[in-house]
């Protein structure tokens, strides 16, 4: 039986990509219900993530086009990770399988083929793995790598190149679901649902229109939330270097006195402003890392929702005379 697939894209200020982002998948959709891979009541669902342009009315232009489409309009801007839930979750309701992507269409969409036939071997979730970064900037591909790396290190269990390109069943989703945390990293969480799972590669390519939403700023902050979220080395590494400094401290303390019972007097100036620098660096930076935990515990027990959805433009299987559900 051909399942009903449902393409979830957030989109933030995407009026520059999303009419040929729109065209490409129409095109693909339209290929896989020909060929009886998919059911012709599959979607594609925009997420508008609160944009500033006109990103939400072309999604609208797109759903009255065409049933294929379909939009979810977000009251304000809550991010990527949060958009991408909004759009899992409404479209849970409807797929049995669901598949998150960009909307630049940096993704291979051909990929999907992949995905599907790994779905129909019995797995769950079908990870998209990018087989190389070559069309990155040296700088992105760095970080990005090494934020990997670093998740591993942590022992954070994380699909390496994996980002949100992935195919999901629906209880997969349903599991998903189950974790209602506020700090929303979903690479993260993902492998924390099991079912089995497999990984399809494919080559990414560059952005074909627009800026990307990821600016630095963004990039740090969402790697250092994806390590506090996940981790809790990071204090206990803290603890370690606690420790040492004692140790050491301790050394320090016994020399100290062999150099006073010597009768060396030492005018220690340099090395007694440098250890104050160093002790009060380090603390403030043990202080800083718990007060982010202490952040995120914060943020935590708020629970507030991640988003609040506005409107709701989709095509139902069983309606598909057009009607507005809101
Ligand atoms: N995005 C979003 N909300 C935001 C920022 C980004 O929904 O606040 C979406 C964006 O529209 C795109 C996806 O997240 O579909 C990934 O963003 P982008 O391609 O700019 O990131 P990059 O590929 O540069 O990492
Ligand atoms: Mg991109």
């Amino acid at each position: 039986m051909a399942e009903i697939l449902y393409l979830v894209i957030p989109c933030y200020n995407e009026e520059a990509v999303l009419k040929e982002t729109a065209l490409r998948l129409y095109e693909k959709m339209q290929t896989l219900i020909q060929s009886g891979t998919i059911s012709p009541h599959s979607r594609v669902m925009f997420v508008n993530d609160g944009s500033k342009d006109k990103t939400w009315e072309i999604i609208s232009k797109l759903y009255q086009a065409d049933p294929i489409f379909a939009g979810v309009n977000l009251t304000r801007n809550r991010g990527h990770q949060n958009a991408l839930l909004a759009g899992l979750m409404t479209a849970k309701e409807h797929a049995d399988i669901v598949i998150s992507m960009d909307a630049d269409l940096q993704d291979d969409i051909h990929a999907i083929d992949n995905m599907i036939a790994a779905y129909r071997e019995g797995n769950d979730i079908v990870y998209g793995v990018r087989s190389s970064r070559k069309k990155d900037t040296f700088f992105k591909r760095f970080t990005a790598e090494g934020f990997y790396k670093f998740m591993r290190f942590l022992g954070v269990e994380i699909v390496f190149n994996h980002a949100d390109y992935r195919l999901m069943s629906r209880r997969a989703l349903e599991g998903l679901e189950e974790f209602d945390e506020v700090n929303l990293f979903l690479r993260g969480i993902v492998p924390l649902i099991g079912y089995p799972s497999a990984t399809v590669t494919y080559e990414r390519g560059k952005r074909f229109a627009g800026e990307s939403k990821y600016p630095l700023k963004k990039m740090l902050s969402f790697a250092f939330d994806g390590i506090t979220s996940f981790s809790i080395k990071p204090i206990r590494m803290i603890l370690v270097l606690g420790l040492l400094l004692f140790l050491v401290s301790l050394v320090i303390l016994v020399w100290g006195l062999v150099e006073k019972i010597l009768g060396a007097t030492v005018p220690g100036w340099t090395s007694l402003l440098f250890s104050i620098w160093l002790i009060g660096g380090i603390q403030l930076l043990c202080l800083g890392v718990i007060g982010e935990y202490i952040g995120k515990i914060y943020s935590e027990t708020k629970r507030r929702p991640k988003y609040l959805i506005m409107e709701t433009l989709l095509h139902d299987m069983e309606q598909n005379d057009g009607n507005t559900r809101q």
